[in-house]
């Protein structure tokens, strides 16, 4: 020990004091109180320290055992075989370092089974003549928990295997597999926790080990012994209630899902590759999973990774990772396991899409319509591979039912390029310094008292909607917008600049902006005899360029409610001047293919403010354009043609892509579905490109849809051919 220096001896008896804390409150609570990441991160820093200094590691440090514990609630048994956990990598080198170790290990390159890390619980169900005896959590890894009278309410785990075609029932099999809950049910389960003022669930495998570590025959004790001694009206409201805990925990057993992905002992069947494992496990009915792959080589098992790594959302269920493992038996005996996990398998972990973090203010935002939105600033936190500081929390109802407060530490989700959001307090680490969220009653720009639209509306609008400056900046803002002008320099910076320095009363005033307007604001100019700055230049260049932006990105630019671009579009095929549309009656409106009621009343409403019919005038003497010239449109090859552009098309902006196609006559829509008779895919195209292979729709690249704008339809379907 004596060469182990100080610090490095105290930060290994840290480091084992924390691990085995957050493990207790993991494993047995079921409610970890650090992230995973976290966790994980300790962890890690733990093997290191041991492969430095390999004395540190004594006989229980963390990194030699398996976590998980044999709570006292559960009578205990061993399994016939041990259950190991699983070592991590997080990132592709990491990886590729397991595979040269295992390759070495072997002096061949094996066969690698790839498949989805399933955030559930580990169990081991014993068969014998295919009769189900029990079934256990991991617990230790040697002994578990005995669950198998829960295991009883789980109806995806058979009570008996089935003999099939060539497989015979074995004498004796000890399956290993996860319990999970899909994310309907985990959402489901988190709202029922939230709407009782309860914790939600970390992740989908605590709230399975919560939901199995129940003792539901204690319960059903518990309610018989209170049924029969019940009499008086508060003893019979006891029984109400203990009926209730039971069915709902009786409930949340019965909606656990089981995949099996592993055998421990076995008698009487013969198996030589975990791939085929499988086949048999299924044929006997048990759960296997659909997504696994067998890959000759580490390159397939990456490219399974990142498949997965962007469709993680088309499972049914949460993965945290994928598992690789090699596949043929004889080499996996070979390999051996160390005393926590086999070396013939490995977990790659994804990015955590729920993460905590410090909730440090709620603030409210004035939208350009003039809804008020509270939203969270927190601490800033990496979740789902970016970095996230705010977050919409929609209106003061949605604050409640989330029941957070301002301090509390909260659940943060990311999923992918989902936006995020606030799930919920961790109500265990509030401190009782934490407040609540008032929601305000007057406009917090310019203090105008706030009102819902309609009696019973959750939103609260500001109806200054002219002079507001929250709303004026945020409209000033949407029409510098790519999808609206894409004036570029008009964003929001410029546009807290343009009215601090009261360049405009409102928009209708942006296009009458000169350059000696921007000359008396000092954002815009640069050095002492005051020179426009590159900014001003180039906003001033690109409001001339916008004037003769087509009519519906005028009407994007007007922020109008619920008229974004494809509504805009569509509008604007039908009414092709201002007028025409100033003039439309709501009715008429609403009968434009795919714009609703709702979206035609807004209409109707916001021109019938007179501010806003000036607004329109002044862009009209501006020189903005205020007609589609119908008679402009050319000859439309693609009419009747209904096409999907996804992915990124080099020389195309999405938008540009999508006008290209719809000028000759094409149907743009956003999604694929059977209607769908061709598919432009770009480079990253996604599930879209999946989706139109599945339906055998054709797909065309970036030379096929040249084609198709210079030379038809019929012209890049050939190309496909080609
Ligand atoms: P693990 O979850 O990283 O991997 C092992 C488990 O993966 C197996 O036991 C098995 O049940 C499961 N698994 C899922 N799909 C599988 C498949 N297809 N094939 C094989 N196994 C599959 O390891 P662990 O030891 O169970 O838990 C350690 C992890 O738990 C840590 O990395 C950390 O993320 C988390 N943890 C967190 C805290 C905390 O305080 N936040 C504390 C302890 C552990």
């Amino acid at each position: 020990m004596s060469e182990v220096p100080q610090v490095a001896q105290d930060r290994w008896v840290a480091l084992v004091a924390q691990i085995e804390e957050a493990r207790r409150a993991y494993y047995e609570d079921d409610r970890p109180m650090i992230d995973d990441l976290e966790y994980d991160k300790l962890f890690n820093e733990l093997i290191a320290l041991e492969t430095d200094f390999p004395i540190l590691q004594t006989q229980d440090s963390p990194t030699l055992a398996v976590g998980g514990v044999v709570g006292e609630m559960f009578a205990p048994v061993e399994h016939l075989q041990r259950m190991y956990s699983l070592d991590n990598v997080f990132d592709d080198d990491e990886l590729n370092a397991w595979f040269a170790r295992t390759e070495k290990s072997l002096g061949q390159v094996p066969s690698l089974l790839c498949e989805l890390k399933i955030d559930g619980l580990a169990i081991d169900a014993v068969y014998e003549q295919g009769k189900l005896k029990s079934v256990a959590t991991r617990g230790d890894g040697r002994v578990g928990e005995d669950v198998t009278y829960n295991a009883a309410f789980i109806a995806s785990i058979p009570k008996t295997l089935q003999a099939s075609l060539g497989v015979k029932v074995p004498e004796l099999i000890e399956v290993r597999g996860e319990v999970f809950f899909t994310n309907a049910s985990f959402d489901q389960l988190n709202l029922e926790q939230s709407q009782q003022g309860l914790s939600l669930f970390a992740n989908p495998r605590n709230a399975a080990a919560g939901s199995l570590r129940q003792r539901i025959d204690k319960r059903e004790q518990d309610l018989a012994d209170a049924q029969k001694d019940a009499v008086s009206d508060r003893q019979q409201l006891r029984v109400l209630k203990l009926q209730a805990d039971l069915d709902r925990s009786v409930r949340r057993l019965q909606q656990l899902q089981l995949t099996v992905h592993g055998i421990g002992a076995v008698s009487g069947l013969e198996i030589e590759r975990q791939s085929q494992a499988y086949e048999v496990l299924k044929s006997l009915g048990l759960p296997t999973s659909e997504h696994f792959k067998v890959h000759k080589d580490a390159q397939g098992a990456l490219g399974f990774i990142e498949y997965y790594g962007e469709h993680r959302h088309d499972v049914a269920h949460e993965i945290d990772g994928i598992v690789i493992k090699v596949d043929d038996i004889e080499k996996q005996l070979e390999l051996g396991e160390t005393s926590r996990a086999p070396r013939w398998a490995i977990a790659y972990k994804y990015p955590p899409e729920v993460v905590r973090t410090r909730l440090l203010d709620i603030q409210v935002n004035v939208g350009r319509t003039g809804r008020v939105t509270p939203f969270a600033v927190m601490e800033p936190v990496k979740v789902a591979g970016s970095t996230v500081a705010m977050a919409t929390l929609h209106n003061g109802f949605e604050v409640e039912r989330k029941g957070v407060l301002i301090g509390d530490m909260v659940f943060l989700r990311k999923a992918g390029d989902v936006i995020p959001e606030v799930l919920g307090p961790v109500i265990e680490l509030r401190t009782g310094d934490e407040r609540a969220f008032v929601m305000p009653t007057h406009c917090p720009d310019c203090g105008t008292e706030l009102k819902p639209e309609t009696q019973g509306d959750k939103d609260l609008r500001c109806p200054n909607a002219r002079s507001c400056p929250g709303q004026l900046m945020e409209r000033l803002a949407n029409i510098g917008s790519r999808k609206a002008l894409d004036i570029e320099g008009l964003g929001e910076k410029s546009a807290i600049a343009i009215l601090e320095s009261g360049l405009v009363q409102d928009e209708g005033d942006l296009f009458n902006l000169t350059e000696a307007d921007f000359r008396s604001s000092e954002y815009f100019t640069k050095d002492a005899d005051r020179k426009l700055n590159e900014s001003a230049k180039a906003i001033l260049e690109q409001l001339q360029v916008a004037k003769s932006q087509p009519l519906w990105r005028v009407l994007v630019a007007l922020s109008i409610r619920h008229v974004g671009p494809p509504t805009a579009q569509a509008i604007t095929k039908v009414f092709t001047s201002m007028q025409a549309l100033q003039r439309a009656t709501t009715e008429e409106l609403a009968q434009v293919e795919g714009i609703g009621l709702i979206t035609a009343e807004a209409i109707s409403e916001w021109f019938s403010e007179d501010w806003r019919l000036e607004v329109i005038n002044k862009w009209r003497d501006a020189g903005v354009r205020m007609a589609d010239e119908v008679a402009e449109v050319g000859p439309q090859p693609l009419a009747g043609l209904v096409l999907v552009i996804t992915g990124s098309l080099d020389g195309f902006t999405r938008d540009g892509a999508q006008e290209a196609a719809s000028a000759l006559g094409a149907k743009v829509t956003g999604s694929v579905s059977k209607k769908t008779q061709l598919l432009v895919a770009g480079l990253n195209a996604g599930s879209k490109l999946e989706k139109a292979e599945s339906l055998g729709i054709p797909v065309i690249g970036l030379e096929g849809f040249k084609v198709l704008l210079t030379e038809g339809f019929e012209a890049a379907l050939n190309k496909i051919e080609q």
